[in-house]
């Protein structure tokens, strides 16, 4: 039983659910309350209701988290499920994705409509909602390229809705930056409108993204617990001489490099794998491990894309 009153829904709630199930890396401790909202109705209305010191937090996939051992504390939230994965072509270019939407899905519902510049979703592992609070992004396009519109509820259970970077409307604008948004913390991205750049036919759109795929498997650990790129580029994309975080992380012999359970994968070395049993302790002090030998010998502070988020196991104890 939470310490907190739970309102009632007609989604599900479960009480101290482990979270490392619904992580890439498979590591981290419980949430107090995990809640599986049914409909946009269901999530605003237990916003409304929900005691306002109550933290919350809002899951996607976790294809870019490490929830540390003690868990997480207040409600965590995933919009998962049919209802949340709903993607719909609007007019000529335009598609309308829900919050829980794989990016890969929405990347082939386009395709299939014929519509392009939304191949590059394919390489990214997560949702869509996830996707617009990293500005997720591989070959040289971003989310921030593709958005229109996006609709969520801040914290109190209000509605919000921005507009795309350059985009009309009365709406504020969106502000992106490298795999970063300046989107209020406490907002929870339920429903976004992208659009692609060109029409084509959409066979031709579907094998670029199989190409997409198949070589992204042959460079990165895809199979593994992973959660993709650890440390941000120092220098964004476009940058003349880029400085990439894997050739640092390379050049200061971190490569295979292993603590506890966790390892610097030998494959690609900006991304850190579970071999087993790592728990989030062992991955965040590799990454600190990392962090600290590449700005020894490199002269360089990576920072951490991996989003860390939920109690240390020393808090809770
Ligand atoms: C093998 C692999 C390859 C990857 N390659 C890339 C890549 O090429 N490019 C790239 O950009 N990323 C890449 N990633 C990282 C990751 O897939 C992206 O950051 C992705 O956008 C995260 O989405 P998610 O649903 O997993 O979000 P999560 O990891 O669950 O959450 C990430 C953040 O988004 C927030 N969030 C999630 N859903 C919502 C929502 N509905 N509303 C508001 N906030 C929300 C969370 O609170 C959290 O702060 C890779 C990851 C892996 C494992």
């Amino acid at each position: 039983m939470t310490a907190f009153p739970l309102p009632p829904v007609r989604g599900k709630i479960l009480e101290n659910a482990s979270l490392a199930p619904y992580t890439w890396f498979r590591v981290g401790g419980p949430a107090d309350a995990l809640f599986l909202p049914a409909d946009e109705e269901d999530l605003q209305a237990f916003l409304t209701a929900l005691d306002p010191a109550v933290p919350v937090t809002v899951l996607g996939v976790g294809s870019n988290v490490i929830v540390r051992d003690g868990g997480i504390r207040g409600v965590v939230i995933r919009l998962m499920g049919k209802y949340w994965g709903q993607i719909e072509a609007l007019d000529g270019i335009t598609m309308q994705a829900r919050a829980g939407a794989l990016d890969l899905s929405v990347a082939k519902a386009a395709a299939q409509n014929g519509v392009r510049g939304l191949e590059f979703l394919s390489g990214i592992p997560g949702s869509i909602g996830g996707a617009t609070r990293t500005n997720a992004g591989c070959y040289g396009r971003e989310l921030r390229d593709t958005l229109v519109a996006l609709h969520g509820f801040r914290r109190d259970g209000s509605k919000a809705a921005y507009r795309g970077p350059g985009k009309p409307g009365a709406q504020p604008e969106a502000h992106f930056s490298y795999r970063h948004t300046d989107l209020p913390d406490d907002l929870i991205v339920t429903r976004l409108i992208l659009e692609g750049n060109d029409t084509d036919a959409p066979e031709k759109i579907l094998a670029d993204i199989e190409q997409l795929q198949a070589r992204r498997a042959e460079t990165q650990p895809i199979k593994e617990k992973t959660s993709g790129s650890t440390f941000a580029n120092p220098d964004p994309p476009g940058t003349p001489d880029q400085r990439s975080a894997w050739k640092l992380i390379d050049a200061a012999g971190c490569r295979g490099l292993k603590v506890g359970g966790a390892q610097v994968s030998p494959k690609h070395c900006n991304f850190l794998i579970n071999t087993g049993d790592a728990t989030a302790a062992d991955l965040e002090a590799l990454g600190e491990l990392v962090r600290r030998r590449v700005l020894e010998t490199q002269g360089v502070e990576l920072r951490w894309e991996v989003r860390r988020i939920g109690q240390l196991a020393s808090e809770t104890a």
